[in-house]
């Protein structure tokens, strides 16, 4: 019979983290059981930051970015005694089972956890998207809107002063989120961590532009891919006098985290925080909670951790015929 749960995020923060949350809270709360947040993650459980919430606990964050627990990296629970300081401070507030918000590493954090025999429920949440497990992830549709709207902000300068822009997207070694923004926002080139590109093929291609009369061009780089940012914006400083375009770049960064969740995020959130209490009530545990063919799913972790999502070639190839 579970009693009582706890709930963390992990990881880099992603928008609707807190709706996941909210989620848990109320509806374990709606199921009888007494609910804890764990603060900054994995840390707070090996220093025993555990508080037990309330629905008002919850209250007035469903639209806020961020996470109110708190997220952390802890080197100290990919040790062995790590987690099972973790586990004696989780048994002493006799909680029954932990939900972990987070992505690939966090949920690899969990499923260790869970083979040390706790029972660990995970909800798929990261702008990285690489996780598996879950078509989509917490995070990834606000961290892609808001890459666009900088994108478009972008062109309009750019067209000003005919320049042409370099824009750093995040995601780790994974294109996804490039590889979408580049092509809702029209890019003239992108760069991905799992493509090798070479840089006099975008020099041409901007240099082409520029004398059909283009009064901007854009590049979406990856931060993981070989050409990102810095390394793009020094070749074509060696080669600015080919290229007709003055060069800027814009690394969006911690920006692209911080956004407030938009709708799908929310929605999405809400669904997977909820799938997770239902998981634990039919005290099925060890999975992943996530979002396939439009419905919630629990994916064993053995079939999860260690893998990450390819990237999606006909998108890549979508992405060169338009550029
Ligand atoms: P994300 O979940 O965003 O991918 P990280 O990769 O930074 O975040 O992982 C978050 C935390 O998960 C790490 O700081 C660590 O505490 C835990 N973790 C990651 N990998 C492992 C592992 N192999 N074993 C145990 N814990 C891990």
């Amino acid at each position: 019979m579970i009693k009582n749960i706890a709930v963390l995020t992990s990881g880099g923060d992603a928008p609707g983290m807190n709706a996941a949350i909210r989620a848990v809270v109320r509806s374990g709360i709606s199921n009888g059981w007494t609910v804890y947040g764990v603060r900054h993650g994995y840390r707070g459980l090996i220093n025993g930051q555990i508080e037990s919430m309330g629905t008002r606990d919850v209250g007035g964050i469903l639209q806020q970015g961020g996470t109110i627990l708190g997220s952390a990296r802890c080197p100290e629970f990919t040790t062995v005694d790590g987690r099972k300081l973790a586990i004696r401070n989780l048994n002493q507030r006799g909680i029954d089972a932990l939900v972990v918000i987070g992505g690939n590493g966090s949920q690899t954090g969990a499923y260790e956890l869970y083979k040390m025999g706790f029972p660990v429920v995970g909800v798929a949440s990261t702008i990285d998207h690489y996780l598996v497990g879950s078509e989509i992830t917490i995070g990834v549709d606000t961290a892609l809107n808001i890459a666009l709207e900088a994108i478009d902000r972008l062109k309009v300068t750019a067209s000003s002063h005919q320049r042409a822009f370099i824009v750093e997207v995040m995601g780790r070694k994974c294109g996804y989120l490039a590889l979408m923004a580049g092509i809702a926002g029209g890019a003239e080139a992108i760069t991905l961590p799992e493509h090798k590109t070479d840089p006099e093929e975008i020099a041409e291609s901007l240099r082409l532009s520029y004398e059909h009369g283009k009064n901007h061009a854009l590049i979406v780089a990856a931060e993981g891919a070989e050409l990102n940012a810095r390394t793009l914006t020094e070749f074509f400083v060696a080669h600015r006098d080919r290229l007709g375009f003055s060069v800027r770049s814009t690394i969006l960064g911690h920006v692209q985290r911080g956004g407030n969740p938009n709708a799908s995020d929310r929605i999405l959130a809400s669904k997977l925080g909820a799938g997770a209490v239902e998981s634990i009530a039919k005290e099925q545990f060890g999975v992943l909670i996530g979002l396939n063919k439009s419905k919630v799913t629990a994916t064993p972790y053995e079939e999860i951790v260690g893998k990450t999502k390819e990237l999606d070639e006909e998108l890549f190839e979508l992405a060169e015929k338009l550029d």
